[in-house]
């Protein structure tokens, strides 16, 4: 006869519970301050323009883009060139994954205890998203809307580098 009253083996109640209560924003704190002291992930933060970058996108899109990079380049059991698959510069989730150890399999597995040679499954990705979230509104001082901002002067493109070819001296509103 199976024992009326017993408990479950694991609890379910991390992954099941909502991504944004009060209890997830304290804990996302506390591994936020704890990667502090760590002196190499102190040193990441965001430029100006990649501050710029992130509200003028808004966090919605931000999201979006954590997800596509952590989906393809981080979830997979084998990544792709894990170790070396995360930029150091360009984007603010790229920032953002060195800042808090989610760079790459090694890392998450030192820092989040998360095994390596498995998939991410599904919680894991979207606790790995909120805490870049979470990082990159801190370093944007809490100035990030949901959606795109676009009173924000857009960051200048960088790469026409010598490429005058063609001169649009009144575009500069754009
Ligand atoms: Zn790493």
């Amino acid at each position: 006869m199976p024992p009326a009253g017993a408990p479950p083996i694991s609890a379910k109640a991390d992954s099941e519970r909502g991504s944004a209560s009060p209890d997830t924003q304290a804990a996302f704190g506390e591994i936020l301050a704890q990667l502090k002291t760590s002196e190499f992930r102190a040193r990441f933060s965001l430029s100006r323009d990649l501050q710029a970058y992130a509200r003028r996108k808004g966090l919605l899109a931000l999201q979006e883009h954590a997800e596509r990079f952590i989906s393809e380049r981080l979830a997979p059991a084998q990544p792709f060139k894990d170790g070396k698959q995360t930029p150091m510069k360009g984007h603010p989730v790229f920032l953002a994954q060195h800042a808090c150890a989610c760079c790459c399999r090694s890392c998450l597995e030192k820092w989040h205890h998360i095994p390596k040679g498995r998939p991410l499954s599904e919680p894991e990705k979207a606790f790995i998203i909120a805490l870049l979230l979470a990082w990159i509104s801190q370093k944007t001082q809490g100035s990030l809307q949901q959606e795109p901002n676009l009173e924000e002067a857009p960051v200048t493109p960088r790469r026409r580098k010598g490429a005058a070819t063609r001169k649009p001296a009144q575009l500069s509103l754009f």
